[in-house]
């Protein structure tokens, strides 16, 4: 095998394909190539193993990672260019027992910048979103699970916000997207620039905006609370999936009850959901199962579609995803509730109570409306029974 041309036609495919990753998966005999698509992991190519460590060999020689090292994790990264664009490939190399496993993401700059009205909000919810982010300091907190498109949805926020006269600091790792008139700062923690000494130097900034990639310990989360009550609009993620457990973990590791409610001005709740393909969907009659999953849901003009499968969407039905949110804008009653250190399920009984439009709530429209499955519902928000 011609392990250059073989890993250029991989890599070129991937990106044609529009995966987001491509995973070497060593095997006791072989190895696979795999993409991941649309949230989806497909295998496209078994090869044999004699040929894994030359191949592995080749991307670490690209990504500038150690050859002689084959059994300590490593990481890397290195450019393509590709049809005039080019592509960001951020490689992850760990040591299994059947030699090194490789994960490349794939990061393209057109797919991380989408406009904010383009990511999925239902109309009362883009107006929610823009309400949100006008006001002139707090913390808006992003929540979801891994690639659930929180990135993305931060980096759509800062670009309605940059305008000349207002200063934005980023504090990022990796800085996934470069965009103008915004000083993005990339950690590095091998330098001993962690988030911590960067947040503290970035205050003394002048910041107006600031955002800061994910709140991942309890110094950042007070120093991120800090900045919000100083006068400072501050954007973050934070690896819960709801509200009320967003708040219990910033309890949990030591924010007062008082400081979390006033300092937090909304949270959203971010997850994606295949599309049907546009090549194959066709209209569709929901079945008894499907019944269930939009239970009090009114599907009056419901114009229900599903895919059959076809090359394009690999024969899955889908193609692209998007995203669903659910909004919570901090008032008075959320707040008083945290003070007065309230149960969660009486903090959640709030939210029902306020009507907010639940994750299942826009997942569901997006079935009504035929742009996704109640399969997909399921698949991403659970099952309601
Ligand atoms: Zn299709």
């Amino acid at each position: 095998m011609d392990t250059v041309n073989y890993l250029d036609k991989i890599l070129t495919s991937a990106i044609k394909q529009r995966a987001s990753d491509i995973h070497v998966q060593p095997e006791r005999e072989s190895f696979n190539i795999a993409f991941r698509i649309d949230g989806s992991l497909y295998v496209i190519d078994t090869l044999l193993k004699s040929e894994q460590e030359e191949f592995i060999s080749r991307i670490k020689v690209l990504s500038q990672a150690d050859i002689t090292e084959s059994r300590l994790p490593q990481q890397g990264h290195f450019e393509l260019n590709f049809e005039g664009k080019i592509y960001n490939m951020r490689i992850s190399i760990i040591p299994t027992l059947y030699g090194e496993a490789v994960v490349l993401r794939i990061l393209n700059r057109d797919d991380i910048l989408i406009k904010l009205e383009e990511l999925g909000f239902d109309d009362d919810q883009l107006s929610a979103m823009n309400r949100l982010i006008s006001s002139p300091y707090g913390m808006i907190l992003i929540t979801g699970p891994c690639g659930s498109g929180k990135t993305v949805l931060l980096y759509s926020i800062l670009n309605v916000l940059k305008k000349p006269g207002k200063n934005i600091l980023t504090l990022e790792d990796p800085v996934e997207c470069q965009i103008t008139d915004m000083r993005q700062i990339q950690i590095n923690e091998k330098l001993g620039l962690d988030f911590v000494s960067a947040m503290k130097t970035a205050l003394r900034q002048d910041p107006d905006v600031m955002m800061l990639g994910e709140i991942r310990d309890a110094e950042s989360a007070r120093m991120a609370v800090q900045a919000a009550l100083t006068g400072i609009l501050f954007f973050s993620t934070f690896h819960t999936l709801d509200v009320p457990a967003l708040v219990s973990r910033l309890l949990e590791i030591g924010i007062p009850n008082s400081i979390a409610a006033q300092s937090i001005v909304g949270v959203v709740s971010s997850r994606l959901v295949r599309k049907v393909c546009k090549a194959c969907g066709e209209a569709h009659q929901i079945d008894d199962y499907e019944k269930r999953v939009l239970d009090g849901i009114n599907l009056e003009g419901a114009k229900f579609r599903k895919g059959k499968g076809c090359n394009a969407c690999n024969n899955s039905g889908y193609y692209g995803r998007v995203g669903i949110f659910e909004i919570t804008s901090f008032d008075d009653e959320i707040r008083a509730c945290i003070i007065e250190k309230q149960s969660f399920s009486a903090l959640r009984k709030i939210l029902e109570q306020k009507k907010v439009k639940s994750l299942r709530d826009a997942a569901c429209n997006k079935v009504l409306s035929g742009v996704t499955t109640a399969e997909e519902v399921v698949r991403v928000i659970g099952s309601p029974f």
